[in-house]
C-alpha cells in the first residue's frame, strides 16, 4: 500500500514546492520508491526546483487526454533512481482537471510507489481540491507569521472534512534570533494555535534559495546541512523513526561565533 500524502498550506510562498522536491528525495535516498505530483497547473514549479524541465516532454494533462500512457509522462530524475514526477502542464488554469481526474491519475501510479507526494496549489479553490481528493495524509507547511499560520488553521479545518486520515507540521523559514527576541511566533505557540502534530522544522536558510534556483535539491549536498538535515529528519520520522529535533538555536549561536571569531577575534 502506498502512502498518498498531500503538501498543503493555504498561503502561498511557504515553501509547500521546496519541501516537496527534498523531501521526496530524501525519501527516495531512504531506498523507496517515490513519485512526485505537481498540482500546481498553471503554476509548474516543481519540475523547475529538481532541474527537470527539460525532461518534461508529457504532462498529467496528455495523460487524460489520451495522447500518452502515464509511464511516458513519468520523469525519471536525474540523481535518484527511486524517484520520478508526474508534471503539471503549463499555461493551463486550475480548472484544467477536475478532482476525479486527479484521483484516476493516481490510481494509476499507486501500485508502482510506496510514496506519492501531491505538491498543492495556494489557496483553497479547485486546485487545492484536486491535490487533496486523491490523498490520505496531509502535511501542512506554514511558517512563523500570523498571517500563515491563520490560513493553515483553515486548511487544517478543509483537510478534516476532506477525510484525511493523518496531519503533519512542517513549520518551515524559522529564524532562531528572531523568535529569541520575541519578533517571531514560536514553534510551540503554532503548535498550539494549530493542534495539529510536528513532523519538522526548517531554518530559514539562503542556500534554500540558492538551491532552488540551480534546480538542485540541497538535500543531496555532502556534507548535509542544517536544512538538508532538516528535511532527511522529517523523512525519517514520517518511516516512524523517532529522530530529536535539531537545536536551530545552536546552530545559529555557533555561527554567530565563527562570524565573530572571523571578523573580531574572539
Ligand atoms: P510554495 O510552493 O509554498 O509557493 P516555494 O517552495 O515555491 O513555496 O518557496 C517560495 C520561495 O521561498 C522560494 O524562493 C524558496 O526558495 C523560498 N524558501 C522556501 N523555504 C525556504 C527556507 N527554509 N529558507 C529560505 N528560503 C526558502
Ligand atoms: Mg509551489
Amino acid at each position: 500500500m502506498s502512502r498518498i500524502i498531500v503538501i498543503t498550506s493555504g498561503k502561498g510562498g511557504v515553501g509547500k514546492t521546496t519541501t516537496t522536491a527534498n523531501l521526496g528525495l530524501a525519501i527516495a535516498c531512504l531506498g523507496h520508491k517515490v513519485a512526485l505530483v505537481d498540482a500546481d497547473f498553471g503554476l509548474r514549479n516543481l519540475d523547475l526546483l529538481l532541474g527537470l524541465e527539460q525532461r518534461v516532454v508529457y504532462t498529467a494533462i496528455d495523460v487524460l487526454e489520451g495522447q500518452c500512457s502515464i509511464e511516458k509522462a513519468l520523469v525519471k530524475d536525474k540523481r535518484q533512481p527511486n524517484l520520478v514526477l508526474l508534471p503539471a502542464a503549463q499555461n493551463r488554469t486550475k480548472e484544467a482537471i477536475s478532482p476525479d481526474q486527479m484521483r484516476q491519475l493516481i490510481l494509476q501510479i499507486e501500485s508502482h510507489f510506496d510514496y506519492i507526494l501531491i505538491d498543492s496549489p495556494a489557496g483553497i479553490e479547485m486546485g487545492f481540491r484536486n491535490a487533496v481528493v486523491p490523498a490520505k495524509e496531509a502535511i501542512v507547511v506554514t511558517t512563523p507569521e500570523m498571517a500563515a499560520v491563520r490560513d493553515a488553521d483553515r486548511i487544517v479545518g478543509l483537510l478534516e472534512s476532506e477525510e484525511i486520515e493523518k496531519i503533519h507540521l512542517i513549520v518551515n523559514r524559522v529564524k532562531p534570533e528572531m523568535i529569541k527576541l520575541n519578533q517571531m511566533i514560536s514553534v510551540e505557540d503554532i503548535i498550539d494555535l494549530l493542534v495539529i502534530p510536528l513532523i519538522g522544522i526548517v531554518p530559514d536558510d539562503e542556500r534554500i534559495i540558492v538551491s532552488t534556483n540551480r534546480g538542485e535539491p540541497l538535500v543531496l549536498e555532502e556534507p548535509p546541512s542544517i536544512p538538508a538535515m532538516a528535511f532527511n529528519n522529517i523523512a525519517r520520522r514520517l518511516e516512524g523513526q523517532t529522530v530529536p529535533y535539531l537545536d536551530l538555536m545552536a546552530a545559529h549561536d555557533n555561527l554567530m561565533t565563527r562570524i565573530r571569531r572571523r571578523f573580531f577575534g574572539n
